[in-house]
């Protein structure tokens, strides 16, 4: 077998183009979003009101990703801004991994709208795969209605690094064997996983390029960065030895992680955001009369930091209280303070026998528990997701129950301010 071939596919403008989409195919609008400047924001009222995703139209106005919803504004006044729909996103994300697994031998999803696919061995199937790469591309366009940027490589950083060049609806190379003419090029800025601190120190070391990088000590990079820089200095040379890893068959786990619409900097938002994936992930393990035991939680900081912890309980679990609590034990061993882009909860171990260890105590405790959240999950199947709130929730802007199942009432009708 010959270098290893990796895509990395990436849905453009992926919040957008799904609420477009929706639109278009399930509401027949005839406006279509990604054709009008447009954005889809977080709540005005709130002060944490931010674009979360934004068309090209928009871009042209300089809309940016990541700030206020006021400040786009300004630049763009006839800017329509849509609510985001967490819940159209999951079913979306869903499709499309689904689409690349019939075709991949193995897709590892990196995030709701991105995915590494592991295409080695593959040409004897499908041919070239840079040809092969444009035929998935156009089949996700057509199957489902949005479009993707591919980038192939030998592997996952420089795929990645790929599927970022022009966009929308491309398919980019950058093989090891192209470093030179397309990567070292390109400034030290446009090197991904190099947050704002990494690039200060670049800039005192007179490091412009990727290049200057790649062509420099790593014992001083490192003497300077710390592990994060040598692994750094590895990405400007190319080196990535991560393999693409398929995760466990989803019923064997339960999860869910969001990706927050700000930093979160305080334990308290933290906390509220750890309740809300708990309460999803609890509802779906009870809707498959599931228990688990391994419980862990997921941490990707603001310069994309990734960080996880896992513990495995005494009994077996399904209720949110002690996946939450489980949960805020995991946060505290692992968050060191550093602003958070993205929390997760997952659990795994899932069985359909439940044990508990035998204690008198939590025995009279969690029978009561599990008579709650089973009243909880009727009532929310017949009233809907909305019907009940934790206390924490009540007038909070935020999702009580983060990437949930069945949001069956939303407001998809937003005219321009
Ligand atoms: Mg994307």
């Amino acid at each position: 077998m010959g270098e290893p071939i990796i895509y990395h596919i990436d849905v453009n403008s992926a919040f957008l183009s799904w609420e477009a989409s929706y639109r278009i195919n399930q509401l027949g609008d005839s406006l279509d979003l990604r054709d009008i400047p447009s954005a889809v924001g977080g709540s005005e009222e709130q002060r944490h009101g931010i674009v979360l995703a934004k068309s090209t139209a928009a871009k042209r106005f300089g809309v940016r990703t990541g700030e206020p919803l006021v400040k786009a504004r300004q630049k763009c006044p006839e800017l329509v801004v849509v609510p985001p729909n967490f819940d159209l996103y999951v079913r979306n994300s869903r499709a499309f991994m689904d689409l690349l697994r019939e075709y991949a031998p193995s897709v590892e999803p990196f995030s709701i709208d991105e995915a590494f696919c592991d295409m080695t061995g593959t040409e004897l199937l499908y041919g070239s795969p840079v040809e092969f790469a444009h035929t998935l591309k156009d089949m996700i366009s057509s199957k489902l209605g949005f479009t993707v940027n591919i980038g192939i490589s030998n592997n996952k950083f420089l795929a990645k690094t790929a599927s970022d060049f022009e966009k929308p609806d491309k398919v980019h190379t950058l093989f090891l064997s192209e470093m030179r003419d397309k990567f070292w090029p390109l400034p030290i800025g446009d090197l991904l996983y190099a947050g704002r601190s990494s690039l200060k120190t670049f800039q005192h070391l007179g490091i412009k390029t990727i290049g200057d990088l790649a062509a420099s000590d790593r014992q001083l990079i490192m003497s300077h960065l710390g592990k994060h820089g040598g692994q750094l200095w590895d990405y400007a040379n190319g080196l990535d030895h991560d393999t693409v890893t398929v995760h466990e068959a989803s019923n064997k786990g339960y999860g869910n992680s969001q990706t927050i619409p700000f930093d979160i900097t305080d334990r308290a938002t933290a906390l509220r955001f750890l309740l809300s994936l708990s309460e999803t992930v609890g509802s779906r393990i009870r809707a498959d009369s599931a228990h688990i035991s391994t419980i862990s939680v997921s941490l990707v900081d603001y310069e994309f930091h990734h960080s996880s912890r896992q513990m495995t309980l005494s009994s077996t679990t399904n209720l949110t209280e002690t996946i939450y609590h489980s949960a805020c034990t995991l946060f505290d061993q692992l968050w060191d303070g550093t602003p958070i882009r993205q929390l997760g909860v997952h659990t795994s171990h899932a069985t359909d026998t439940a044990y508990e260890q035998y204690d008198l105590f939590n025995l009279q405790r969690s029978e009561k528990l599990t008579r709650l959240n089973a009243a909880v999950d009727s009532i929310r199947t017949r009233y809907g997701e909305d019907s009940l709130k934790r206390a924490c929730f009540v007038g909070s802007d935020e999702s009580h129950m983060s990437g949930g199942l069945n949001k069956a009432k939303r407001n998809t009708r937003e005219v321009p301010s």
